[in-house]
């Protein structure tokens, strides 16, 4: 695909009217891919020419997202407002050709003459009656593009949907900049890939009706038409758009809940894009085998419990020190006890599916319960418990060697000498060490939280019971 004359060059191109969402990163995944794959490039513009609406925080969090993806421009950042003098020579120049001209309709003007000749209101279309007296003017204008006669349908080739025709009848003269002299995106969309030279055009499929006023504007500009290529919708469970109700949207949100960069990149390109049956992918991998052609035209659902489970295969590939950086550079210094730390990673990797879950777990494990569930905590409530424990206490008090073996070992013995079941001995002490049934060993825990602790929570434990 890459030749000489015609290097790939690709580009994802936000508006920064919110943060980076997963069907954008999708779409950066894809063009990253591709340029990857063909020893193009990447590059990356911010399209924040609609003033009221982008910001600078958002510009900040789309790159912050994308960096830490490692989804990397590989070209200087184009923001697109600072090209704005260009964008208006260049309607300037369709003006001054016949391509384009000045129309001092309102908009109410343009609704009423369209909607007394039955037309639908949601669909306005305008009429072309500024078309030929295209003069100076005091009055507010827009400058609208002038739609050849000579055309009767718009035909492009989409690499993942084929054939894409579009009848002339479907669009009328768009406006290419506001009367407040701001340009409009279809037409700054063209100026710019020009520009950039971009050669194939990846997006959301909600832009291919953009697609043929865009190839009308190549045309008149005499700008080379990009290849397009318009990929399908991330859908929620409903199979409608994926929706904030429905899942989180914004990358921040699953970095915040400890999603791995590769587990996400690995789960968002097998949404819509397969090789074989494989499901998990290195870098190097999804850069020798991406492929358009293998895109799916359909929609694909997002979901959660399938990147959730990618994510956990992710985790338990990392070591405990290298886990450990991750949580304490995420969540911080409750932390900050390395050798606490790292051997509950280790505990607990394979229970937890997020690295928030990891650490919620952890912190809950080197705080102690803040207070005990009812569901645990009722069944204990009973004098023989109180007893039990308070006997339990004692014997390990009395223990000299403090490890997970010997602490096993003694509970095993005192369940025998009590006449109790192991697992009635080893749920009260979880309870007491971490407020559930469900857990690592509880040996093994109480040996990493050491004598003393142990004992302040069994202790403590028994004496809630007691005051109930
Ligand atoms: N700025 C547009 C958007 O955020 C993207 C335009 C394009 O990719 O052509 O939807």
């Amino acid at each position: 695909m890459n030749n000489a004359t015609n290097p790939v060059r690709v580009r994802f191109a936000p508006s920064p009217t919110g943060h980076l969402h997963i069907g954008g990163l999708r779409t950066t995944l894809f063009n990253w891919l591709f340029a990857k794959h063909n020893n193009g490039k990447f590059l990356l513009r911010i399209e924040d020419t609609d003033r009221e609406r982008s910001t600078q925080a958002y510009t900040d969090s789309i790159i912050a997202s994308l960096e830490w993806l490692g989804l990397i421009p590989d070209e200087p950042i184009m923001i697109q407002s600072s090209r704005i003098d260009e964008h208006i020579q260049l309607a300037q120049a369709l003006i001054e050709q016949g391509k384009a001209y000045r129309c001092i309709c309102t908009q109410e003007e343009v609704l009423d003459r369209y909607t007394s000749h039955g037309g639908n209101p949601e669909q306005v279309k305008y009429d072309g009656k500024c078309r030929n007296q295209n003069k100076e003017t005091d009055k507010p204008y827009v400058i609208r593009f002038a739609i050849p006669e000579d055309i009767d349908s718009i035909v492009f080739n989409d690499l993942i949907r084929g054939t894409v025709t579009i009848a002339r009848d479907q669009l009328d003269d768009f406006i290419i900049v506001r009367s407040d002299g701001t340009p409009m995106y279809n037409f700054v969309v063209v100026a710019d890939d020009a520009y950039m030279r971009i050669s194939h055009i990846i997006r959301g499929e909600e832009h291919i009706i953009n697609t043929p006023k865009q190839i009308l504007l190549y045309q008149a500009c005499n700008y080379a038409i990009p290849t397009f290529a318009h990929i399908p919708l991330v859908l929620g469970p409903s199979g409608q758009k994926l929706s904030k109700r429905e899942a989180a949207t914004s990358v921040i949100e699953y970095k915040k809940a400890g999603f791995l960069p590769e587990a996400l990149i690995n789960y968002l390109v097998r949404l819509g894009w397969s090789h074989g049956d494989q499901e998990k992918f290195t870098r190097e991998e999804l850069i020798t085998y991406f492929d358009l052609s293998q895109v799916s035209s359909s929609g694909a659902i997002f979901d959660i419990e399938k990147l959730l489970w990618l994510n956990s295969v992710y985790m338990r590939e990392k070591t405990d020190e290298q886990l450990y950086d991750l949580l304490h550079t995420e969540y911080g210094h409750i932390l900050d006890n390395k050798n606490m730390a790292i051997p509950l990673i280790g505990l607990y990797k394979e229970r937890t599916r997020a690295l928030k879950e990891l650490y919620d777990v952890i912190v809950n494990t080197i705080q102690g319960p803040a207070e005990y569930h009812d569901i645990y905590l009722q069944p204990l409530r009973t004098q023989q418990m109180v007893a039990l424990l308070k006997q339990l206490v004692n014997k390990l008090e009395h223990l000299s060697v403090w490890n997970a073996d010997s602490i096993t070992n003694t509970i095993k013995i005192f369940a025998k000498e009590m006449h109790q079941k192991i697992a009635d001995i080893m749920n009260p002490l979880r309870v007491a060490l971490i407020g559930q049934h469900s857990g690592p060993g509880a040996g093994t825990l109480a040996a990493l939280l050491g004598k003393e602790e142990t004992v302040r929570r069994l202790t403590r434990l028994y004496d809630t019971i007691e005051r109930m």
